[in-house]
């Protein structure tokens, strides 16, 4: 096979590449990564189109500045990844390590001499460079970001190989002469190519829906899940976990007269009050508790594996919270609690008893909390 056909294909590929992530990056800007991953793919274009034009002038610079182009290209791919991954990107420090790591290269000028030297140093570098972008994403979740781990690491085994071949320099190995080898590792390199590009792309798609989901399931002012992700965590927890959910407990709550608090301080105050309300009870929950907004001033909890008395408990410690905790405006909570009483209680039944008692503590007066299975009211103000 012609080398520099092969080399020229691998270019334009990357090159292509290039021009599909740019395209991504104006369509999602607000998205981290595939700017840098773009940058890097052009770097890597332009070091193996100008490692194709030969003769050149000032071939020693031409070659320092090819080699200099693809192991940057690297250094942006990993920077892109660190940031898709919500690390430091460090950009300066990639860039400074990338270039650190070719010095050796000016001791290496003799176009033919050297040759060997300077394929074993960038190979080992772009092999350097796929593990850490491999590890970059290790134990994320995600089919596109697996797969992509899994090229990168595939890509610095061959990197490692081709560095430790050239290394070694056998004339052939089992058979297969050194034209082939290079052949091989070219066409690896298109290969990879096609790869990178398909897996960053799968990326992309993966982050977008998780973020389409994201915003489907919660609500834009507290954050808190919304009714559908409520309902969509609480069937999964069902569905998966039934028998440690039992005994469940509900929470329903609902803010006092707080259409005066819009009505007297303006609709953005109470937007902050809803805000601070949801952050205090929040914070006062327990990590398996499912809360969310339910709608307009209203929350629900669903409380896994919670007795009626823990759940009772939980209603005065939110109530106690916010009273220690005020928002300004001060503002009070009515709850209703309902418990299951038996593997059957369904979520659907526990809400609308919550609901119920909710409905009661509200004619009793608000600022309290009643459970279901009493409606009476227990212990009354706490701000009082
Ligand atoms: P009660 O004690 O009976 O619950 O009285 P209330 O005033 O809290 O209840 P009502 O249902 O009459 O009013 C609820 C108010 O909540 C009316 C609505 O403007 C306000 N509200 C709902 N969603 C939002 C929101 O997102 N932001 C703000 N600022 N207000 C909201
Ligand atoms: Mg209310
Ligand atoms: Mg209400």
């Amino acid at each position: 096979m012609d080398q520099k056909t092969l080399v020229l294909v691998l270019s334009l590929l990357i090159a292509l590449n290039a021009a599909i992530l740019l395209l991504l990056h104006r369509l999602h800007r607000q998205m981290a990564g595939p700017s840098d991953w773009a940058m890097g793919a052009t770097c890597i274009a332009a070091g193996a189109f100008l490692d194709l034009l030969n003769p050149i002038p000032f071939p020693e610079v031409a070659i320092l500045l090819a080699n200099w182009l693809v192991v940057a290209g690297y250094a942006l791919l990993l920077v892109g990844m660190r940031d898709f991954c919500e690390q430091a990107p460090r950009p300066m420090l990639m860039l400074g390590i990338a270039t650190a790591c070719l010095l050796p290269l000016l001791g290496m000028r003799d176009i033919e001499a050297d040759h060997a030297a300077r394929s074993v140093l960038v190979s080992a570098i772009m092999g350097s460079f796929s593990v850490a972008i491999a590890a970059t994403l290790e134990g994320r979740d995600g089919a596109a970001q697996r797969i992509t781990a899994g090229v990168f690491s595939i890509n610095a085994v061959v990197h490692f190989l081709y560095g430790a071949w050239v290394l070694t320099m056998p004339t052939e190995i089992e058979g297969i002469d050194a034209a082939t080898v290079i052949d091989l590792f070219l066409l690896w390199t298109i290969g990879l190519t096609f790869a990178t590009g398909a897996a960053l792309t799968m990326m992309i798609s993966e982050s977008l829906r998780d973020e389409l989901m994201r915003q489907a399931s919660h609500d834009p002012l507290t954050d808190l899940l919304n009714r559908r992700g409520f309902d969509l965590i609480a069937d999964k927890l069902f569905a998966t976990r039934s028998r440690d959910m039992h005994p469940f407990s509900v929470m329903m709550i609902d803010l006092d007269h707080f259409k005066r608090v819009n009505d007297t301080h303006g609709h953005e105050i109470g937007d902050r009050v809803l805000v601070h309300v949801s952050r205090t009870l929040a914070n006062h929950l327990r990590s398996e508790d499912v809360f969310a907004r339910w709608g307009g001033e209203e929350f629900v909890v669903l409380m896994p594996n919670c007795a009626p008395n823990q759940a009772r408990e939980a209603a005065q410690r939110l109530r106690a919270a916010l009273a220690l905790h005020p928002s300004d405006p001060r503002v009070t909570l009515s709850i209703g609690t309902a418990s299951s009483d038996g593997e059957h209680s369904t979520l659907t039944e526990l809400q609308r008893r919550a609901d119920a008692a909710l409905y009661q503590a509200k004619r009793q007066g608000r600022d309290r909390a009643v459970d279901a299975s009493e409606h009476a009211s227990t212990n009354l103000a706490v701000n009082s």
